[in-house]
């Protein structure tokens, strides 16, 4: 039986992560977002009313939630501000390989850490010379006795600054390809951990991305994710947990885009009438109404499907793939029905605009959620 309906807690969770987000995220979103000022003040906020660290199950002191139930936090979160609610689910990715493939001390340790009090932690896989092709890291990670030694840079890392550890993708046999890269649980206060410059972006500048750079940073061997060889696996699986609440994200972003274009079209007038009487506009805002629907059920399905044990990459990616598409094109043109005032600052759309890009990049582009569809249609 197909049931589209919330349970009575999530709809609680939906209200009390709406209510959040219009009072604690969206009144602040400006502010960070021209200063590209990391949210502390809101995360702690977050923190203490249980909307942080979502995923990390109950035996760790963690909220233990289901899948669908952290996507539809998530997209409140990202209706009030996608900038911020990136930097506070900066977390989802780096935690994901550690629950997956964490053994119990390294889940007590390091997920509970995320539970006891405030704190960060990042997902550090992408290098300045290979992004989509995950194999092509240079990162090496070499043991010697009860040590790796590692070396390497990544980029783009969210929420670097702030992380007290970092979930890292490295080589430890470069002659295997993709089966010879390893994870691993690096803490940041490691001697030869360096945080680099923080990223002046586009969007989501509230984010704090910056380059982190390994060098000779030794770890014990126990904080090896797993076995040797198993770390490109972990780090794709990480995706099938975390893809839907992105495209989560993106719904919030082109929800938020649309009910600006819908207020706005209501007011401006031309020709004599508000412009929401013109079929070119209102053609547009259905086309935004039906589309959102779409990939909100797209994320929901994909989120069941994990809950329910049912592989869900080729759902993630459905998800991941046409919600980031569809708030690129849902914000652009809130812009283009607020003509000339959508390209001020001054107007929120430009921001969602901005905002809206980056879903079609990161967590595997668009042409990779495409790859990633295509393989599973032809190859599995
Ligand atoms: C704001 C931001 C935050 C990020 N956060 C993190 C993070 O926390 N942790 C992390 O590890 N990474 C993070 N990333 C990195 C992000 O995941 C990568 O930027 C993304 O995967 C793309 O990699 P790339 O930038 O190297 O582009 P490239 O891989 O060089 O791709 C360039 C272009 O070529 C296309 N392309 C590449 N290969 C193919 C192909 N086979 N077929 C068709 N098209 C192809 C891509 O789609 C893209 O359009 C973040 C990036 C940004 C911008």
């Amino acid at each position: 039986m197909i049931d589209f309906g919330l349970s009575e807690e999530q709809k609680e969770l939906q209200r009390l992560a709406r209510e959040f987000a219009l009072k604690e995220i969206r009144p602040h979103a400006e502010e960070h977002d021209r200063a590209g000022k990391f949210p502390r003040e809101i995360a702690k906020k977050a923190f203490e009313i249980g909307l942080l660290n979502l995923n990390i199950p109950q035996n760790y002191n963690g909220a233990g939630l289901k899948v669908l139930d952290e996507v539809i936090i998530a997209e409140e979160l990202s209706y009030g501000c996608s900038g911020i609610s990136t930097a506070l689910a900066a977390n989802n990715l780096a935690t994901a390989p550690v629950i997956i493939a964490g053994n119990e001390e390294q889940k007590k340790k390091y997920l509970g850490m995320m539970t006891k009090e405030l704190t960060f932690a990042s997902y550090a896989v992408t290098e300045p010379q290979a992004g989509s092709d995950v194999a092509g890291i240079q990162t090496s990670a070499k043991l010697v006795g009860d040590e790796y030694i590692i070396n390497g840079s990544k980029q783009w890392i969210t929420g670097a600054s702030e992380a007290k550890w970092f979930y890292v993708l490295a080589k430890t046999d470069p002659s295997k390809g993709h089966k010879g890269m390893s994870a691993f649980i690096v803490d940041a206060n490691t001697p030869g951990v360096k945080v680099g410059k923080k990223e002046d972006m586009m969007g989501q500048r509230a984010s704090a991305t910056h380059a982190v750079i390994f060098e000779e940073v030794k770890i014990p061997k126990l904080n090896i994710l797993g076995v040797e060889g198993e770390g490109f696996k972990i780090a794709m699986k990480a995706f099938d947990h975390t893809r839907p609440g992105i495209a989560a994200n993106a719904v919030g972003v082109a929800r938020a885009a649309m009910e600006h274009a819908i207020d706005y079209s209501k007011t401006r007038t031309s020709f004599g009438v508000p412009i929401a009487m013109h079929q070119g506009i209102n053609f547009m805002i259905s086309d935004m109404a039906c589309e959102i629907e779409a990939a909100r059920l797209l994320a929901w399905q994909a989120a069941w499907a994990m809950d329910n044990n049912i592989r869900n990459t080729k759902l993630a990616a459905f998800a991941k793939r046409f919600a980031a598409d569809t708030a690129m094109k849902v914000a652009t043109d809130a812009v283009q029905i607020f003509g000339g005032y959508g390209y001020s600052n001054e107007y929120p759309v430009a921001k969602l605009m901005r905002d809206a890009k980056i879903f079609q990049i990161y967590e595997g582009t668009s042409q990779i959620q495409r790859l990633i569809i295509a393989k599973e249609i032809f190859l599995r």
